[in-house]
């Protein structure tokens, strides 16, 4: 059945063991692994989970639900809906925060459930998503979350690069550890957990840059596409072909490389555009806009080039290469390509364990 996302899970283990492996020779003590990208596939999270993570964390509850019963703590990443915060109770052991009046509810809910729930306080340091400004009077709400019975503040943190692209550095990371010397100050205890960022971090372990006392990351695409994201480069001994896309050719034929016809918008609304290279070899392959965007797919045969896509048919322009109808085509997917891949119900998650 096609298309299908070939996960090979052990280089999916083996990506994983050396990303941790180089994070606790640097300080890093707890590593989150992030598997939100999977959307609940469990032979891959059984995989990551089996292979030096700390904790498991996922943006989305129903995913969390999914492993209740694994032996790691869970973390919820996406800030608490107040909607929700009697599952976040249930099925997350720490969450991640940056509202008292959340905190206020889950403290609530916990007492109910007679837990204590852990939460880490996100710091916004400049990218501009979640967390509390960096330089605003933080004690204050601090000192609110310190007097609720039933949530432990375990740590502080902070999210870069997501939004605003803004790079983790010596310099804003230090900004974290400047507020957890003042928490711990005015309030004389200790914060376990700091935890200072995603995949984006990573540059500054690999270049000796990270500040002491940062002993935390929260890691998803380092692991599953082998790449650091501050630079966009490729993590040196990393697999960066955990995941292949296989998807097959429904049309192959010879036709003009314009359209014939006057103009209007497509299917999405966008006035395409068309370059003239006279008749050209067109395959339609069978995925399209409803499992993955094509601007986050790329041909591994780089005679292939992408003409466009529908929602269930994408255009490849193979006047260079010799395929026919129902040949498969290859691909490898950027993160966000990924994400969708692995939503999709249309697309079947096959795995390999070849030996590495
Ligand atoms: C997704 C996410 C991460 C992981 O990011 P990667 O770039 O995949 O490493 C970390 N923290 C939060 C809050 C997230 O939402």
């Amino acid at each position: 059945m096609y298309p299908q996302i070939i996960i090979n899970l052990n280089k999916l283990a083996y990506n994983t063991n050396t990303l941790v492996s180089k994070c606790r020779n640097n300080g890093i003590n707890s590593i989150f692994g992030v598997i939100k990208v999977l959307a609940g596939d469990l032979k891959s999270i059984n995989t990551v989970v089996n292979s030096g993570i700390s904790h498991i964390a996922d943006s989305r509850i129903e995913n969390l639900k999914l492993v209740e019963n694994y032996p790691l703590p869970k973390v919820l990443l996406r800030l608490p809906m107040l909607s929700i915060v009697s599952d976040v109770v249930k099925y997350a052991d720490i969450s991640l925060n940056s509202e008292l009046k959340i905190i206020k509810k889950l403290n609530e809910e916990a007492k109910l459930q007679n837990k204590i729930h852990k939460i880490i306080l996100m710091f916004d340091l400049g990218d501009l998503r979640e967390g509390i400004w960096y330089d605003s009077n933080y004690l204050i709400i601090v000192k609110e979350i310190l007097e609720l019975k039933n949530i432990s503040l375990i740590g502080i943190g902070t999210n870069l690069t997501c939004y605003g692209g803004v790079i983790p550095t010596k310099d804003n990371l230090n900004d974290l550890l400047s507020i957890k010397k003042s928490i711990e100050k005015e309030f004389n205890i200790n914060l376990d957990i700091i935890s200072g960022g995603n995949t984006s971090s990573l540059h500054l372990i690999f270049n000796d840059l990270l500040p002491k006392g940062i002993n935390n990351l929260r890691l998803g695409e380092g692991i599953f596409l082998g790449r650091e994201t501050a630079f966009e480069n490729n993590i040196d001994d990393l697999y960066q072909d955990v995941f292949e896309l296989n998807a097959e050719i429904i049309e192959y034929k010879e036709k003009p490389s314009l359209p014939r016809g006057e103009i209007g918008v497509d299917a999405f609304g966008n006035k395409p555009e068309f370059i003239d290279k006279g008749i050209i070899k067109r395959a339609i392959v069978a995925i399209g806009k409803q499992d993955v965007y094509h601007s986050n797919i790329e041909p591994i045969d780089k005679d292939i080039e992408i003409i466009g896509s529908s929602s269930d048919h994408l255009l490849i322009d193979v006047t260079k290469c010799n395929y026919k109808l129902g040949d498969i085509v290859k691909f490898k997917m950027s993160y966000g390509g990924l994400l969708q891949l692995m939503t999709s119900n249309y697309v079947k998650k096959v795995h390999i364990t070849d030996i590495v």
